[in-house]
């Protein structure tokens, strides 16, 4: 059984390892799409706008492009849109058509004019291999900025939840940083300038969490379920009212013609230009949502794996397992808690954590208690074995005691006589103290509690005193009891334990061998090994049960028939000494021809 101090570390390397495979199982495609998904349904029940928005989309739409002639007619079609936009007093107005190549002269000076009489006018450049593809210079001289329309779209799903704020491109020693078309737009409707700091961008009273250390600086879009309001180009004269005090965001819709459709959280197939109206719309909301950063989610997830880890260790049954569910409880909803203090955290990590934390937890807690059972159940057999050897040892000298003590009370005895039994007592009870000690002891060497006594001793000493103890036995079945070898060796141990062994096997080979026997006790020394055997002539033990003759109350069948009394854990005792002394046992027998038990032990031989 491993120690308390073992069985914490395993269950904290446990949980470390659910930790870590929830945190990886938090980095992969299927956990991008499930957060992506929780994501998109926070976005829809979420609501976060006070006021209708203050961005207009001014659409060339397919019924425009059919009525102008189509996109080869875009310029005249944008110089006539622009004219009546302007005169509509629009707050700022951004175009969302590149304007980067050379059109008709008479088209293109047309439109130059109708911008130049547009105020606070955004145009688009976009990232073309790397560098920046901007409007011609005509163009781009009467705008008040340039934006890009670098669209943001997320590599598993094609959904555009983001935009990035700045983008930087172009030639080496040349590069260029670009706002975003809606930032640009936003601050020309503020009037102000964009003020940045390395952990956010501020546009007059507005301060959009932003980090720089996010390549391109996303901005997460808001999308409004509702969209944004459209007008057609074909209609702007008829709407101007409608457009007064907005920003204006000019683009094409048609589907025939847009090369920029994009798919928002709602699933929704909406133009690229109604995308920066919608970020422009974000930006004007003013409530921003955040991604938390890596450590924080990381942290989150540790925070469930030790709340899973201390709910199994700490409490019990149903209680454990009512705050474990908790926990999972508190992982699955942390994310919509934080989204609604518009704080965006991953859905998948965490909870994965949380789950593999729980049943980790609850698994090894489970089978740990049920070792435990089994552990006290197998204890409270062992013990109630041992109770039952303690008291069949024990019966003999108490036997012995009570009665000389008896014949001494009851009759008056000669002196010698009386000397004789007192001692007899005195030997007895010495003999029982040895007992309870031992008996004492073997218990705590099975319980792995007992250091054994390591004394030096000699092998001889032991045998002389075995075989001293059992002469009176051998005599009264007038067994020949012999040592056939000298014994040479020191051992290192638990003498009292070692003796207990040898006498035992002694007292079994007299105990299972006829009248008018030889017992011999061989030493012999083979390399650093010393092996005693204790051979007899007796009943013998049949080849198919000698493997279980060390086993606690095995008792072999012959014996069982013979009528000698006996319990059968001995010799399980004696196995359990030798082997916790390092040595082991062997054994070989022939039915009805005897029996040969060997204790094999490292010793020292001197020199
Ligand atoms: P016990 O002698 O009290 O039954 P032990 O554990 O000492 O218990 O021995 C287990 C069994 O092994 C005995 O019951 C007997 O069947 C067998 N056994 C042990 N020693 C001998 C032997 N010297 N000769 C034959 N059988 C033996």
């Amino acid at each position: 059984m491993p120690s308390k101090a073992l069985q914490h570390w395993v269950y904290i390397g446990l949980l470390a390892g659910c930790f870590a495979v929830g945190t990886l199982a938090g980095w992969t495609t299927l956990a991008a799409r499930v957060d992506h998904y929780a994501y998109d349904i926070l976005t829809a029940s979420s609501k976060p706008f006070s006021g209708p928005p203050e961005a207009v989309v001014v659409a060339i739409d397919e019924e425009t492009l059919r009525a102008r002639g189509g996109m080869r007619n875009i310029r005249p079609i944008l110089t006539e849109a622009l004219t009546e936009i302007s005169a509509a007093k629009p707050k700022a107005v951004a175009i969302d058509v590149i304007l980067s190549d050379k059109g008709d002269g008479a088209d293109d000076a047309r439109l130059e004019q109708a911008l130049r009489a547009t105020p606070k006018l955004v145009l688009p450049c976009d990232l073309v291999n790397q560098s920046w593809e901007d409007p011609l210079p005509q163009f781009a001289g009467s705008a008040a900025a340039l934006g890009h329309v670098h669209p943001e779209v997320d590599r598993n799903d094609g959904v555009s939840r983001e935009i990035s704020l700045e983008e930087i491109a172009g030639p080496a020693g040349r590069r260029d940083r670009r706002w975003a078309l809606a930032l640009e737009a936003f601050r020309l409707s503020r009037e102000t300038n964009i003020v940045e700091s390395p952990d956010e961008l501020s546009v007059g009273e507005v301060t959009i969490p932003s980090s720089r250390t996010n390549p391109g600086r996303p901005l997460l879009i808001r999308y409004r379920s509702s969209g944004i309001p459209t007008i057609s180009a074909m209609n702007v004269r008829e709407r101007q009212a409608d457009l007064k005090g907005k920003t204006v965001f000019l683009g094409v819709t048609a589907l025939s013609a847009a090369r920029d459709r994009l798919l928002n959280p709602y699933g929704q197939n909406i133009p690229g230009v109604e995308v920066h109206a919608h970020a422009f719309d974000t930006l004007a909301g003013g409530r921003f949502l955040r991604r938390a950063s890596e450590l924080s989610s990381i942290g989150l997830a540790f925070l469930f794996a030790l709340l899973c880890g201390l709910a199994f260790q700490y409490l019990a049954g149903w209680r454990a397992y009512a705050a474990g569910i908790a926990v999972l409880l508190c992982a699955h909803l942390a994310p919509v808690f934080f989204f609604a203090r518009q704080i965006v955290f991953p859905y998948f990590g965490p909870a994965a954590v949380a789950w593999f934390s729980f049943i980790g937890a609850a698994t090894y807690q489970h089978f740990f208690v049920r070792r435990q059972l089994t552990r006290s159940e197998s204890e409270k057999s062992r013990y109630q074995q041992a109770i039952h050897w303690a008291a069949h040892e024990m019966r003999t000298p108490l036997t012995a005691i009570q009665g000389s003590s008896e014949i001494m009370t009851r009759y008056a005895l000669p002196e010698a006589k009386s000397k004789q039994l007192s001692e007899m007592i005195h030997a007895e009870s010495k003999r029982l103290g040895r007992l309870i000690q031992t008996f004492l002891d073997v218990e705590r060497l099975a319980d792995g509690q007992m250091e054994l006594k390591r004394e030096r001793f000699s092998a001889a000493s032991i045998v002389d005193t075995c075989m001293g103890r059992v002469h009176s036995l051998a005599e009264n079945k007038n067994i020949r009891v012999t040592l056939d070898s000298a014994v040479d060796g020191a051992l290192t141990g638990d003498r009292e334990l070692m003796e207990y062994a040898l006498y035992n096997l002694l007292t079994n080979a007299i105990k299972y061998s006829p009248a008018e026997t030889h017992v011999s006790v061989v030493a012999e020394q083979k390399g650093k090994q010393l092996r005693i055997s204790v051979r007899d002539q007796g009943i013998g033990i049949d080849a198919k049960e000698l493997k279980n003759i060390f086993k606690k109350f095995y008792r072999t069948k012959t014996a069982e028939e013979s009528g000698i009394a006996g319990t059968g854990i001995g010799l399980s005792i004696v196995e359990q000494i030798v082997t916790h002394h390092g040595g082991h046992m062997e054994v070989t027998s022939e039915t009805a021809k005897g029996s040969c038990f060997t204790m094999v032990l490292g010793a020292d031989f001197g020199g």
